[in-house]
């Protein structure tokens, strides 16, 4: 009933504000989230990425031991979906979220041990950002993701905060990077399995970090599930 709503709802939105391909820009039907020509571009074979870390194979970073147990990637954070992962911070579309999520989720309906998984997480944004922004890009993948797979989405599980610790022996970058935190929600994940999800994987700091607080919160297994994922060397 509700994906009935939701479905009308973007129906009705359409008339007033078109659709449009996040990638390109171009008008979509209202229940498409990507062009046909842009999602070609932009998918790429699941074999490609490491399944543990969720970088390019030859770039795994898994001896530095990640502390996600599995990852999950759609896309290379480059050209088309670069361009619609940061419309999504900066025009309000969403689509690339919506679609990112469809394509974990049905890829993630098809692996039994993360159909096992009971709760999806989303990586938070410091709230005063949210508020600005009027949503975490996370929280649109974690959403589409649970609507295919039906796993629910968890919420203060994991908390963004800004501290001001004395940061002075730091250089200009770090503290910029070292200024806000995440921290446990406070809530009993004891035996749990979840799926933790971001827009993009860069060096895998932010959902190593992530994963390791739901792990002391007593989180069994977290995998990791990303809409893209940077690469050093592009081929050909
Ligand atoms: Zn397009
Ligand atoms: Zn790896």
């Amino acid at each position: 009933m509700m994906k009935l709503i939701m479905k009308l709802c973007l129906f009705c939105i359409d008339i007033v504000y078109p659709n449009r391909c996040p990638c390109c820009n171009c008008f979509i039907e209202w229940n498409r989230y990507i062009c046909d020509e842009c999602e070609a571009e932009v998918k790429v074979d699941a074999d490609v990425f490491c399944r543990s870390c969720g970088k390019v194979k030859q770039e795994c970073i898994c001896a530095v031991l990640p502390a996600y147990d599995r990852a999950a990637v759609v896309s290379f954070y480059e050209g088309k979906s670069k361009t619609a992962l940061i419309s999504m911070k900066e025009s309000s579309n969403r689509n690339f979220g919506r679609y990112a999520g469809e394509n974990l989720g049905k890829w993630i309906e098809q692996q039994p041990d993360w159909m096992e998984a009971d709760g999806i997480v989303a990586v938070p944004m410091h709230w005063t950002k949210k508020l600005l922004r009027g949503y975490n890009q996370a929280d649109v993948i974690a959403k589409s993701i649970s609507s295919v797979t039906g796993i629910p989405v968890e919420k203060k599980c994991i908390i963004k905060r800004y501290s001001r610790k004395a940061q002075h022996k730091l250089g200009a970058k770090e503290r910029a990077e070292n200024v806000y935190s995440f921290i446990s929600g406070g809530r009993d994940l004891e035996g749990r399995k979840l799926i933790l999800c971001d827009d993009i994987i860069t060096t895998g700091s932010t959902m190593s970090r992530c994963a390791e607080i739901l792990k002391e919160c007593g989180a069994d297994v977290v995998y990791a599930a990303a809409a893209a994922t940077t690469r050093r060397k592009r081929e050909g």
